[in-house]
């Protein structure tokens, strides 16, 4: 990875690259912040600088999207490093048994896996998404003593080819005491040429010892101008300033709201539609449209019964109290948005509640979702009529 698929961080970048020009190199370093912030990414690009046979520098830095230096990406240790793929590059993460290591997992049984999830995502994933990928359905792993072993003793082996041998440990709060007083002994008397990177989203939950042989690198947020860059192909250009700022400096929080608001169109196009039949009461329509709620999965299901009784009280809000909530109305046709609202009173949104809150906990528990619907459909058509 190059600095300059990094998103924001100009300024934390320049440092780095102008201690490591300058041969300030210390062989520990604790990059420091949530990973939404970019810590890992920014630890592979540093290692893959570190390694550049043909470090590029930028006489004027605007021309060069605000970089002082980068890798080139075309020497041997840069398309090794783009691949992820350097002999001298090592990787350490959480790691557990999964259906194909049933026992004594470490992170050498997990490379290929990692390797893909880092490429896929340029460095910016949460252990969530890692584990996930991985197939671990509890979501609790761990860098064990054997990852901790695997360190001492390869690092006591000189580097294959590349300048400096690189150990990235991610999520280092995750590595347990036992291992971590291993790697302590490691920090404590270091091997020539050999720099550890370790990255961490909370200082918190580190040994004290730990912290204080490495140098710190801390991490900040994201500004909002190059978080808006990111999204520009996907955000419409009026909503983009408010988006970049509501993800509060924080990469993977402005992917979540935009999956968020995908989710929310798509629900309130349904919504809008299953409104008007209920009104109607056509029943091949009414059919229709249950058919292809079914085709949801079961959490999604769910998902969009929430949305519903929450645009059912945001109707309501705007009746009774004329509080604006356009957002969960913003789908339909002007004169739905005027007329429908009108529907929900006090005299059936306590009703409406009831029928949507036991679908839900009908549907929680594995019942039958066509069935389930229908019945709710019919309860909130007789509701409306109420009003
Ligand atoms: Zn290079």
């Amino acid at each position: 990875m190059q600095f300059k698929d990094i998103i924001g961080q100009r300024s934390l970048i320049n440092n780095l690259t102008e201690i490591i020009d300058s041969g300030r190199v210390s062989h520990a370093q604790l990059f420091l912040g949530p990973n939404g912030y970019g810590s890992l990414s920014l630890a592979l690009a540093y290692a893959q600088y570190l390694n550049c046979q043909n470090r590029q520098h930028f006489d004027d830095p605007s021309q060069h999207d605000g970089l002082r230096a980068d890798s080139c990406g075309e020497c041997p240790h840069c398309k090794k490093y783009q691949q992820l793929m350097h002999t001298d590059l090592h990787l350490y993460f959480p790691n557990a048994t999964t259906k194909r290591i049933t026992k004594e997992p470490s992170c050498a049984e997990f490379q290929s896996e990692f390797r893909e999830f880092l490429l896929g995502n340029s460095g910016y994933g949460t252990p969530d998404e890692w584990f996930t990928a991985l197939g671990i359905e509890q979501k609790q792993g761990i860098i064990n003593t054997r990852d901790a072993n695997d360190i001492v003793r390869t690092m006591g082996l000189t580097a294959y080819e590349a300048p400096y041998k690189v150990y990235i440990v991610w999520m280092m709060e995750k590595m347990n005491v036992q291992a971590a007083n291993k790697l302590l002994k490691a920090l404590e008397e270091p091997t020539p040429n050999t720099v550890f990177l370790l990255v961490s989203e909370s200082k918190d939950k580190l040994l004290s010892t730990i912290i204080s042989r490495a140098q710190l690198v801390q991490v900040g947020k994201i500004d909002n101008e190059s978080i808006a860059k990111a999204f520009a192909a996907q955000v419409e250009q009026e909503r983009l300033a408010a988006f970049a700022a509501a993800a509060e400096g924080d990469y993977l929080k402005a992917k979540q709201n935009l999956q968020r608001t995908e989710f929310d169109e798509q629900f309130g196009q349904m919504f809008v539609e299953w409104m008007r039949q209920l009104f109607k009461l056509n029943m091949a329509s009414l059919s229709a449209w249950i058919e292809n709620f079914a085709t949801l999965g079961r959490e999604q299901q769910k998902q969009f019964l929430l949305y519903a009784m929450n645009a059912l009280r945001a109707c309501f809000l705007r009746t009774t109290a004329g509080v604006q909530l356009d957002y969960l109305l913003r789908f339909g046709d002007e004169k739905f948005n005027a007329s429908f609202p009108n529907f929900i009173t006090a005299n059936n949104i306590a009703l409406l509640d009831e029928a949507f809150n036991s679908t839900i906990f009908a549907i929680e528990r594995n019942a039958y979702g066509k069935i389930a619907m229908m019945q709710l459909s019919f309860n909130v058509s007789k509701a409306l009529k109420k009003r």
